[in-house]
């Protein structure tokens, strides 16, 4: 039993679109430094895990505390103030702005002018494919590139967590792998992620521990290697 204080601790977490429930009872903990995935076909109510956990959604029930603290209904700007960053699915990136400005959207609710340009550095640092492009509208991105820019976006609010919603969707597989090398980068950083994916395989073997997501509720927990063993993993989420 982990005895540390966890950095994500989500207890009991239910949440509903008016009286249809889409996840219920829903526990999980990231404890500091791992990679943690939530793994689910379409629908099985990962997105709204997302949306209940920083705020987006009310829960109906359950509790989330963020390094210990009570942070339970808080709206997602304050739970990004206190280090919890979403990388939303489909991107939502500003596509008429630059890759620059999109970046400096993404430290909004830093007052820090300073420490803010040196972080640009530092996030630049992990995207070299695109720090000439800096000038460039990310609407003339391709997918991979536009995922990347969502990443660099999240990171310039100097998250201690960070939650990716389906960052490999309809990517192709070296992009794919790109984005799981960065996952690893960005969490050797020091920074916790919690890697929501409907791709099993690929975010089996980034993660340390991970969560299955059947019809809103969690059927399975373990280390990720144990779940890539498993023959009901392997069956149903892998197709092998
Ligand atoms: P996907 O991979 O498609 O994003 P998901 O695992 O993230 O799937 P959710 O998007 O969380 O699943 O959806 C969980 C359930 O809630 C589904 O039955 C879905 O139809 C329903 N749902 C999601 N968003 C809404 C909404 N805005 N209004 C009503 N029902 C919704």
């Amino acid at each position: 039993m982990n005895t540390e204080t966890p950095s994500l601790l989500v207890e009991g977490l239910s949440a509903s679109y008016g009286s249809v429930p889409a996840i219920e009872d829903v526990s999980l903990r990231i404890d500091p430094g791992s990679i943690v995935t939530l793994l689910g076909v379409n629908g099985a109510g990962k997105s709204t895990a997302i949306k209940a956990i920083c705020g987006l959604l009310r829960a109906r029930t359950g509790t989330v505390r963020l390094f210990g603290q009570d942070v339970t209904g808080l709206s997602p700007d304050r739970m990004l103030r206190k280090g919890l960053a979403v990388v939303p699915e489909g991107r939502r990136l500003f596509g008429a702005m630059t890759f620059r400005e999109n970046l400096e959207l993404g430290a909004y609710s830093r007052s820090d002018a300073a420490a803010v340009r040196r972080d640009m550095e530092r996030v630049l640092g992990l995207f070299p494919e695109l720090r000439d492009r800096l000038s460039t509208v990310v609407g003339t991105f391709s997918g991979g590139q536009q995922q990347m820019v969502a990443v660099a976006r999240a990171l310039m609010s100097a998250p201690r967590i960070l939650m990716l919603d389906e960052p490999t969707i309809g990517l192709a597989p070296v992009v794919v792998d790109r984005i799981m090398d960065l996952i690893r980068e960005i969490a050797a950083s020091g920074i916790d992620i919690l890697l929501i994916e409907q791709n099993a395989e690929v975010a089996l073997g980034v993660a340390d521990r991970a969560y299955i997501l059947e019809a809103g509720r969690v059927i399975a927990e373990d280390s990720a290697a144990v779940l890539a063993q498993s023959e009901f993993v392997k069956k149903a989420y892998m197709g092998i």
